[in-house]
């Protein structure tokens, strides 16, 4: 296509859009697409069940179609992450794609010819601040026809999330699901060229595809994604449904990515996995877990490796004898518990009790006694009586975690949890959070109280936020500290005496003649 087609192409789709955008919730349109373009799947868990036995498909021929390689130049993308680390990196991937196209990243909505807002599932309030910001798009779309808005992530592998788009935002140029990242360039091109909004979802299985570009958040720390997907089914849980099903990367491919990290000077890397400790389990042709795969990388000169997030259910003893051995295997863990109730553990499918939950701890901290722990913990789930809360509230001092993310039970659409009654008012159940939320806060500042006057190591990643003459870092147990010291300390690992423990965070000040640990 030479430049005037292009002009031209452009004319008729800036017509079609405004026609499009001013024609809102057409059935007949809405019909259209579920005929052409979308197999409605509602999230189904029968169905994400069955799926266990397929063949996961390895594809490392990632590459850019010739005729969209430069379709960004001169043009501009911003991208919208919510939710957790796997989000944040699928970002990173994104970016990459766009960037080999040509792209430019800006962070003014004002300045972007794409945008992208890559969304959470997890919780009923993730998904309401999207259709928020949807809603707020429009204008922008009103005023600027060519511009593309794309939905993808978690959210956009839902059946009713896409049925509300197509009915009620028409502003919307693409929907694409966590399975389709890697057809971005053609989806773009669809986009700009056609008429129509496209929803490309695939709900499948999933696949691992490999050298896929990306353009990382910053040069300190970096995600490495060991695995995908989740089998764990947990009642509450939408995940299952939203990122198909476990599947680990190939050892090697790991290795390679996490040296090639190395090569570029990162100092952190954090393995990553909505399970990351299931990985492996998937191969046929080894027998090799995260505890080797953490073994190989230890041996790898990266001053600092972590992992997240575990399910005490795969946590096995080779794993912790790895970690036990230290050196760049932090020794924070992050293991979400969930509940202290044995009963409502049950009723979530978490497949461990609360002794057994102790049993996993009492053995991490007999492996590695100076073993910092934290959790995830849901409140208010579905019947949860004052008893059941009570437990994880013990349970929260018995384990003595140092953090915890807390929620309350947010009711997913076709997860198993969701069709309960509930007989726990909302109060009650914020009632339930603010206690725990006091305790968690008591908890953390009386774990932070401990480095009070004591050295440790900081990984320094840049300026506070709040002040640019402090600087900002993280030690080994993933405490924040803001510290006076040299801008030339920033990417490096210095040591800086604690002055100050506050609930959620360290002051101190760099230690002179300071020794770098990389
Ligand atoms: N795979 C991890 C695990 O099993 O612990 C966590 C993944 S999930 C993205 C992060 C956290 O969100 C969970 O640990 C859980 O506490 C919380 N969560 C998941 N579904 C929820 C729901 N329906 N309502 C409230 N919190 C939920
Ligand atoms: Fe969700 Fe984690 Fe349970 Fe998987 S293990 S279903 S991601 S809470």
């Amino acid at each position: 296509m030479n430049e005037e087609q292009r002009k031209q192409q452009a004319q008729i789709n800036q017509e079609a859009n405004f026609d499009r955008i001013k024609n809102t919730s057409s059935d007949d349109m809405i019909s259209k697409y579920f005929q052409t373009n979308y197999e409605p799947q509602s999230p189904d868990i029968k169905k994400a069940r069955k799926r266990r036995k397929e063949d996961v498909q390895f594809h490392y021929d990632f590459s850019i179609p010739e005729d969209v390689a430069t379709v960004g130049k001169g043009k501009k993308f911003l991208i919208r992450t919510y939710g957790c680390q796997m989000n944040e990196h699928d970002t990173e991937v994104m970016a990459g794609i766009l960037t080999e196209m040509g792209y430019e990243s800006t962070s003014n909505t004002e300045d972007a010819d794409i945008i992208l807002l890559n969304t959470c599932a997890i919780r009923e309030n993730a998904e309401n601040k999207v259709f928020g910001e949807i809603g707020h798009l429009k204008p922008l779309k009103l005023e600027k026809p060519d511009l593309i808005i794309g939905v993808c992530g978690c959210m956009s592998q839902e059946e009713s999330v896409v049925d509300r788009i197509l009915k009620k935002h028409q502003h919307i140029d693409l929907i694409f699901g966590t399975h389709n990242i890697h057809r971005l360039p053609q989806l773009i091109k669809e986009a700009l060229f056609g008429k129509e909004m496209i929803v490309e979802v695939w709900s499948k299985e999933g696949d691992v595809i490999e050298n896929l570009p990306k353009v990382r958040k910053g040069k300190i720390k970096a995600w490495v994604n060991i695995m995908y997907g989740c089998d764990k089914f947990c009642t509450y849980c939408i995940v299952p449904m939203t990122r198909g099903k476990e599947r680990s990367r190939r050892p090697e491919d790991i290795i390679q990515e996490v040296r090639h990290l190395v090569a570029q000077g990162y100092q952190e890397v954090t393995l990553l996995g909505q399970n990351v400790n299931a990985y492996g389990k998937d191969f046929e042709d080894i027998q090799y877990g995260l505890g080797d795969l953490m073994n190989d990388i230890h041996k790898i000169d990266i001053p600092r490796v972590r992992f997240t997030t575990s399910h005490p259910r795969d946590f096995d003893d080779r794993l912790i004898e790895v970690l036990a051995q230290g050196g760049n295997l932090l020794d924070h863990i992050h293991l979400p518990v969930q509940s202290g109730s044995t009963e409502i553990l049950k009723k979530m499918n978490r497949k461990y009790s609360r002794e057994d939950y102790l049993e996993l701890v009492r053995k991490i901290r007999k492996a590695i006694p100076n073993a910092t722990l934290t959790t995830d913990i849901i409140v208010g789930f579905p019947n949860e009586t004052e008893e059941q809360f009570e437990e994880t509230m013990t349970l929260m001092e018995e384990v003595g975690f140092e953090a915890a993310y807390t929620y309350i039970y947010s009711p997913r659409e076709g997860t198993p949890a969701a069709r309960k009654t509930d007989d726990v008012p909302e109060d009650v159940k914020k009632k339930r959070l603010y206690r725990l939320n006091e305790l968690v806060n008591k908890q953390s500042a009386e774990s932070m109280r401990k480095y009070d006057g004591q050295t440790v190591k900081v990984l320094v990643e840049g300026e506070s936020k709040k002040d640019p003459d402090v600087l900002a870092g993280y030690t080994e147990k993933n405490k924040l500290v803001n510290f006076k010291g040299p801008k030339s300390s920033i990417g490096k690992i210095v040591e800086v005496e604690i002055t100050e423990a506050k609930t959620w965070s360290l002051n101190g000040i760099m230690v002179e003649n300071t020794v770098e640990v990389n």
